[in-house]
């Protein structure tokens, strides 16, 4: 069962550097209001100084926040910006990896220190991407 795709069109596309220190959530979803980037694709590569994430408990429709206070490679990331609440929102899932190379991850939380992170952002024209409450899951979705 699907619901509701949408055919999409390639937008702008936009490649940048985070500021060290700065908030890797926050910083995007900035961008992404300054320039009107109402959907997206987006790709980051990098390390942090600090992670912040969380797992969706299914059951009790409730995120278990997560966090590491140490150094980390960004060594996958995916997301996409959507419409939450009118604004530009981005929804990531991460995976991290440590000096041993173990590796934590989840769903990304505002707080991830960055020390450096390589974007890129692919707009997507042509669709309308608004997340809404969703009774099923729980979650605020297209
Ligand atoms: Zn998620």
């Amino acid at each position: 069962m699907t619901a509701g795709f949408q055919e999409l069109s390639a937008g702008r596309g936009f490649v940048g550097r985070l500021e060290t220190g700065s908030d890797l959530v926050e910083e995007i979803e900035r961008f992404c209001a300054d320039h009107e980037v109402r959907a997206a694709q987006v790709v980051v590569i990098g390390a942090v100084r600090r992670a912040r994430y969380a797992y969706y408990e299914q059951d009790d429709h409730r995120y278990l926040e997560l966090e590491s206070d140490t150094h980390h490679e960004i060594v996958g990331f995916i997301g996409n910006v959507s419409l939450r609440d009118g604004r530009p929102f981005l929804h990531a899932h991460a995976s991290f990896a440590d000096a041993s190379g173990a590796t934590v991850g989840g769903h990304l939380l505002r707080g991830i220190e960055v020390f450096a992170a390589e974007v890129m952002i692919r707009e997507l024209a042509g669709v309308e991407l608004v997340r809404t409450p969703d009774a099923a899951t729980g979650l605020a979705l297209w």
